[in-house]
Order: structure tokens, then sequence, then C-alpha cells
């Protein structure tokens, strides 16, 4: 929470703020206007806070950093508006966002971390791998400055830019409290998903939290041994213990899982794969969505999507099979803002190309 000296006070959550102000010789009521001058407001200074005294804008400003990510390029698809935000941080590292505007509603993709380490073989963010977890503050402010920019709602948010959440835990949390707290933006929680390639104790742990958010499942291979050759992480964790902890999450939240597949040409895409992938899923006895990705091409790595024919017949096989699937219309593929094309294209620490 402190940088060096300063803390850093968009990362605080509600309590940790009244501590901080306590803590300077200010009074309670105090915590909750700054509060809301951060989060509801989205103020980008402390010298926007004019119903603060001067001489505590003053001590604030001596005591914390405030974060405010700046935008250094905003790239717009040509194919559908989707908007991709590249954020400059104050170490000089490079994140990416991206808005994007369906007919239910806009929603933002943010990144969890710079770089990833979790390298999964198909995704571009996994290339270099991590450079570190972003803070709390870093997290909320993509969808600040996007709202702002934009001047519309944000109505629901997708962690599932570079990163993995669960890989940067506590601030994934306080972000989460942040984000959904009434005196903030005041998303709700059902609009909020967060995806993750499968860290099972992490998965337990959110489950026990109390939320009402989704958790979408990076799952695209229905055996261990298929998965193991996508996703490194498998190693780590085994298919069974990761469906296991879905079912968890089903039932301690009540909540339907998403499962993301993402479709490549002779990889997974197979109707082998589709039957085994019904018999996973069935076995799991929780309430569940298929997500077919069609893989987005990233140039280092030669997976191919497969022709439209085959994810129609994929996703009919599961649906015959029992299982609810949908094909996800990606957005933004000509600005690399989909899927898996999300990249550090800056040299960490500099902010040079
Ligand atoms: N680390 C998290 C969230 C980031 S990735 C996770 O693994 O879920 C967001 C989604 O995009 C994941 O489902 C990921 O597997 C998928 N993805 C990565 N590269 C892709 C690509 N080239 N084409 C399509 N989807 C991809």
């Amino acid at each position: 929470m402190e940088t060096g000296q300063r803390a850093d006070i968009k990362s605080m959550d509600r309590e940790e703020l009244q501590e901080f102000v306590e803590r300077l010789g200010e009074k309670k009521y105090r915590a909750k206007q700054i509060y809301e001058w951060l989060h509801k407001k989205q103020a980008s200074s402390f010298d926007e806070m004019t119903n603060l005294p001067k001489s505590l804008i003053a001590k604030l400003k001596e005591a914390c950093v405030l974060t405010v990510l700046k935008s250094e390029t905003v790239q717009v698809s040509k194919e559908d508006g989707t908007k991709k935000y590249l954020f400059v941080l104050s170490d000089g590292n490079v994140i990416e966002s991206v808005w994007m505007k369906y007919k239910h509603g806009n929603s933002v993709c943010i990144s969890s971390q710079a770089g990833c380490r979790m390298g999964c073989r198909f995704c571009a963010s996994a290339i270099g791998g991590l450079v570190r977890n972003l803070t709390t503050a870093e997290m909320l402010d993509q969808i600040y400055r996007i709202g702002r920019e934009t001047g519309e709602r944000v109505s629901n948010v997708v962690v599932m830019g570079t990163g993995e959440p669960l890989d940067n835990y506590e601030n994934l949390l306080r972000f989460l409290r942040v984000l959904t707290d009434e005196d903030g933006l005041h998303i709700s929680q059902r609009n909020i998903t967060v995806s993750t390639c499968g860290i099972v104790p992490k998965m337990r742990m959110l489950a026990d939290e109390n939320f009402q958010i989704t958790l979408a499942l990076s799952l695209h291979a229905p055996t261990q041994e298929k998965r193991s050759m996508l996703m490194p992480v498998a190693g780590t964790y085994g298919l069974e213990e990761v469906m296991e902890a879905c079912r968890y999450y089903f039932f301690r939240t009540g909540r339907r899982v998403t499962f993301e597949y993402s479709l490549s040409s002779g990889v997974n895409d197979s109707d082998e794969d589709a039957k085994q992938l019904i018999l996973l899923l069935r076995g799991i006895d929780a309430k569940c969505h298929v997500n077919l990705i069609p893989i987005n091409p990233v140039r280092e790595r030669d997976f191919k999507q497969p022709k439209r024919q085959s994810v129609l017949q994929f996703q009919k096989k599961l649906q015959e099979g029992g299982i609810n699937a949908t094909i996800r219309r990606e957005m933004g593929q000509d600005i690399d803002g989909a899927c898996g094309q999300l990249r550090r294209k800056y040299t960490a620490g500099t902010g040079e190309p």
C-alpha cells in the first residue's frame, strides 16, 4: 500500500482509507468525501476535491500519490467501434484495455498484470513473461479513464486483458470491493467477470469471498493431456482438480461458471473433442456455459482459426449433448484488441517503442 514514503491512496478500500485519514488526524467524514472524489467522481487531481479544506489537500499531496493513467494511444476498430487504449504507468510500463459497445451495455476489458507468467502457447500476452502485478489503483483507473474519455456509462467489466488476475489476488479483491461499492462506480457484481487459466487454490478462495461475480475458466481442451500441451499451468493444477474447483465455485455462489474454449483448427475442434467436452462438463454437475472463441491469430504462433462451418458444427455437437454453447463475437480484431492479442509492444522502463 505504501509506495516508498507516500501512500497509494486510490488503492485503498473504504476501511483502509478511513484508517489512513484518521492517522492524518482528520475526521472520519473526510474519508467518505475523499473516497467519493476518487471513485465516484473519478477526480484526476487533489485540487479537484473542492469541498476539502486547502490544508487537507496540501497534506494529501505530501502524504500520497494519486494514480492517474496516461492514455498514450487509442485505436478504434473500423469493424465494430471497439477501442483499444494503451496506458503508460508511472514506471514506464505499458498496459492495454479494451472498450466494447454491446446492445446490452458498455464493457471494459482490463489488464491485471503487466505481462503474464502463465505461458499459454496461443496467447500474445505471455510472450516476454511477467513484468509486475498491477496495483488496485491501476486496475480501477483503466475503467475510470475510459469512462471519462468516452463520456459513457460503463456497465460491465471483464478482467480478461493481459495477466492472470488470480496471480494478483489481493489487489484483485480490493479492486472488486471498490468497484462494486455504492460510494464508488457501483458496478453490479453480476456484471463483472474474472477469467482465470485455473489456479485452483485461488479459485476456491474466491468462491468463499461471497461475491456474485462470474468466474470464467479458460478450458481450451477436454482432456488433461491436450490441455497441458496448450497451457503449462495444467502441469501444476490438473484438469480434474480444476473442474472440481469450478463445481465448488458454483455450489458456494450459485453462479453459473463460464468455460472459455478457443477453437484452433486441427488442435481441439474435432467431433471427438466435442464428445469428450460434453462428458467432462456433464460430469461436474453444475450449471455451466461454454463460450467458443475462434482462436485469434498471433504472429509468433501458428494456431489457425477453424472454418466457420467447423465452429458451427462444434457448437451444434455441444448443444445436442445438452451443453449450452455460444460463439463469441470477436471484437476489435483489426486493432489486435481481441482475446490473446494484447501484448507488450513497448520496452518496460522506458515507455519507448
Ligand atoms: N489469464 C486469464 C485472463 C486473460 S486471457 C485467463 O487465462 O483466463 C483471456 C482469454 O483469452 C482466456 O480465455 C485466454 O485463454 C484467451 N486467449 C488467449 N489467447 C487467445 C487467442 N490467441 N485466441 C483466442 N483466445 C485467446
